[in-house]
Parts: structure tokens; sequence; C-alpha cells
């Protein structure tokens, strides 16, 4: 079995310390590759060096909006450049955040929709944020019929599930369904086709619920993969090998 980590934050300062024992890891968990989505501008570089280091590490540069303050107009002016130059496999992480009061809507918006625009450009997948604002991420996305991607550490019921679905979007599955007390969502992700899931760890954040309160890291990947095994009622080997086609057919990687 081989897995893939749909997202995860390996540049972050929590991954100081042993960021290549990390790497060197991914063999022994069986993690084929990961995926970097870069939340800043500043942090661009970082995930270009994690990807020559070890090329199965892609690329992914956007604008998160959880840092809407640092963002500035002549960033996103950089943001097609680089997005070819490194070959980058998706635009993000982008979206829209409406738990934390201070990030102004409007601002939020302009930024994800000038990222949906050259997604759609580049014919590129979106890796896309939607904490309390799936809703508004659907009103978004209908704009651009022919946006594609997805909507990482889904969080939605099961009717936003279906519409995102129906769109061609993927839902990113993560340490939130190994909690039992998350029912709506585990019933969301039950009902889902496999062919539309992916799995991602969030490390260092979500830990799944054996690992509450620790650093994640890639090697908790087999373990989401397991609730979700059992969620589903499916075999390991069926939810690897979906699951990891599924993240090849939507970030275009080579087999
Ligand atoms: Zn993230």
């Amino acid at each position: 079995m081989v897995w893939m980590d749909t997202h995860c934050h390996l540049d972050a300062p929590e991954f100081d310390q042993d960021r290549s024992e990390i790497l060197n890891q991914m063999q022994i968990h069986q993690i084929e590759a990961l995926v970097l989505p870069a939340v800043y501008f500043a942090a661009w570089p970082a995930i270009v060096k994690l990807n020559q280091q070890q090329p199965r590490c892609y690329a992914s540069f956007g604008f998160h909006p959880i840092y809407l303050a640092q963002h500035q107009p002549q960033q996103l002016k950089e943001l097609t450049t680089w997005l070819l130059e490194h070959r980058a496999v998706a635009v993000g992480e982008c979206g829209l955040d409406f738990y934390l009061p201070e990030l102004e809507v409007q601002a939020q918006e302009e930024w994800f929709i000038a990222q949906i625009r050259i997604a759609c450009e580049l014919d590129l997948p979106l890796i896309i944020h939607a904490r309390r604002s799936t809703d508004a991420v659907l009103k978004c996305l209908r704009r651009f019929p022919s946006a594609k991607g997805v909507i990482h550490s889904f969080a939605g019921s099961t009717q936003q599930a279906e519409l995102l679905v129906k769109q061609g979007f993927y839902l990113g599955v993560g340490g939130t369904i190994t909690y039992e007390r998350a029912q709506r969502l585990r019933a969301a992700i039950q009902a889902m086709p496999l062919e539309f899931l992916v799995l991602e760890t969030d490390a260092p954040d979500q830990p799944d619920s054996q690992w509450r309160g620790k650093r994640n890291d890639l090697s908790r990947l087999p373990v989401i993969a397991q609730a979700l095994a059992d969620l589903r009622q499916e075999s390991l080997a069926t939810i690897a090998q979906a699951t990891t086609a599924n993240a090849k057919r939507l970030f275009n990687l080579p087999e």
C-alpha cells in the first residue's frame, strides 16, 4: 500500500529541528508523495527548497486567508510566474475563513477570486481552506465553471459535500474523521463516492484522536486511512489504492 499526503505544512517552524528526518521517513511509512501548500509569499522559497530536496514533495503556491494582513497586491503578480517556473501542482492554500472575526470578508473574497482566476487560466487545481465558509466558497466557485480542486480538511454537511462533488471538487479527509464526536462530518464522508476523497494530515496541525495535543506528522496518515476504512467498511487496501489514484488525478502527478 502506498499513500499520498495531499496537505502537509512541512515548511512550518514546528519542523525546523527534524525536517530532513521526516522527509527520509516518507519511505518507511510508504508515503509516495506530499503536496506542500504555501500559506503566504514569504514561504514560497522554502517550498521550492523542499521540492528540490525531495522531488516527490510537490509545490503549491498561494495566499491563505488567515494571513490576509501580510499579503501585498504586488505579490499576486508574482503568482503565475512562480507556479510555472517551479512546476507547481496547485494554487493554494487559498480560500475563506469566517471563524476569525478580524479577517475582513470582502478582502478575503478578493484574494480568493483572484487565485481562482489564475488557477483557471493555468488549468491548475485549487487547494481550498473553508472554515465556517463552505457556502460562500461554493458561491465563489460557481462563478468559475472550469475551476477544480480540493476542499482541504472538509468539515461541512452531507448536502454541502454533494454540491462540491457535483462541481467536481475533491474532499480532503484528515484527522478530524478519527473523532467519534465529529458525527456530521463522518456521515458526510461515509455518503460520498470514494472517487472524490483524498487523504491529508495538515501536519503539524489537526492530529488524530490518538495523537491529540501532539505535533501531527506524515506518519499518522495510515491512522486516518484506517478510520476512513472502518467508517466506510472498506478494506485498507481499497482506501489506499483509491485515495492515491484520486490524488494523482487531482494534481496531475506522474505515475
Ligand atoms: Zn493547511
